[in-house]
Parts: structure tokens; sequence; C-alpha cells
């Protein structure tokens, strides 16, 4: 069975006009979520990985699967002031309004070579938000990992433009 098959697709949620892609039935399915571990991974095989690093919430789900699986420490990026340590923030536009990400100021070591992953990229903001706190903390970003491309969005084209390689499993037309 194919990654998109395991997605579902909730429209007008969470308000009209949306096509919200629901992973939690690929999460909930045990092949499928084994399969999008192991896809998000295959073309890091062979490279160094130090840290993976994740975006709230949904991200963590499968940071923390791909850390383990490579034996390495896990990084939550998280919503502002949901971090109980020193942090670095770095604000985002959403589509309404402003948003902010937060990671602690001792969260890498220099040169870290950090894998971000989450599970949706849609206009690429929060997944900027996350690139530029990785950087101001010294690590090295490896890449981004994404189970969902929305392209019609743009957020890959975004971070590529950054100079930042992105990997993702499947994609989905519109928003
Ligand atoms: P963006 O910053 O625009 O790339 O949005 C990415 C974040 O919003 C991810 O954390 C996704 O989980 C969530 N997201 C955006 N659009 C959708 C969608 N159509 N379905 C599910 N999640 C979405």
């Amino acid at each position: 069975m194919s990654i998109e098959s395991f997605i579902r697709t909730i429209p007008d949620y969470p308000k009209k006009g949306i096509q919200f892609r629901d992973v939690t039935t690929l999460f909930q399915d045990p092949r499928g979520f084994r399969m999008a571990i192991d896809m998000l991974l295959h073309p890091y095989a062979g490279q160094t990985i130090d840290k993976v690093a994740a975006l709230e919430a949904r991200g963590f789900i499968m940071g923390g699967a791909i850390a383990h699986q490579l034996s390495v420490g896990f990084v939550p990026i998280r919503k502002q002031g949901k971090l109980p340590g020193d942090t670095m923030t770095e604000d985002y536009t959403l589509e309404y309004g402003q948003a902010t990400m937060e990671l602690h100021t001792d969260a890498f070591k220099e040169g870290e070579r950090v894998l971000l992953v989450d599970d949706l990229i849609a206009t690429g903001g929060t997944c900027e938000a996350g690139i530029k706190l990785i950087k101001r903390a010294n690590a090295t970003l490896v890449g981004c990992a994404f189970i969902i491309d929305l392209p019609a969005l743009g957020g890959r084209k975004l971070i590529e433009s950054m100079g930042v390689d992105v990997h993702t499993l499947c994609a989905f037309d519109g928003e």
C-alpha cells in the first residue's frame, strides 16, 4: 500500500476550504507507521546525523521514532511558552497573524548535524522558523523531511531556496 492510501482527508477542517490531511490514520496502522519512518530515513542512510529535531506537535510523533531508529538524541521545537529552560525564539507568519517557535539554547552542541522533521509542509513558514533556530544554535542542518508536501503552497521551493535539502513522501493538490 502507498503512503497516500493511509492518509485521511477531512474537508473543511479546521475551517471552510481547508482539506485537512490527517496522519493519525497512518500512525495508527502498524505497517503504515513503520513504512513512513523507514521511508523518511531512506535518503539519509550512510550519512552522519547527530540529532533529530521536530516541530510541535505531530512532528514529535515521527521525530521520536526516527531518533530511536538512529540511536541519536531528540530535540523538540515548541510553540511559545512550552519549553521550561532558557530559549531562543523565532517569529513566523500564519495565514491570520503571527506565531512563535522556541528552542532550548542548550539543545545542540556546535556543529552537530541535525535532521528536522514534521508531518506536512504547506507554506513552509513553520519549517523556516525551525531552520533559523537550528542555525542560530550553530548546528548544521542535514535536511528537512516531511510525510506530505502541498506543492501549491510553495513551502518546498521556499526551503530549497534557502539551500536546504527537502525530502517528502507524497504530495496532495490544493491547500
Ligand atoms: P506551514 O507553516 O504553512 O508550512 O504549515 C505547516 C504546519 O501546519 C504543519 O505543522 C502542519 O501540520 C500544519 N498544516 C498546514 N496545512 C495543513 C493541512 N492541509 N492539513 C494538515 N495539517 C496542515
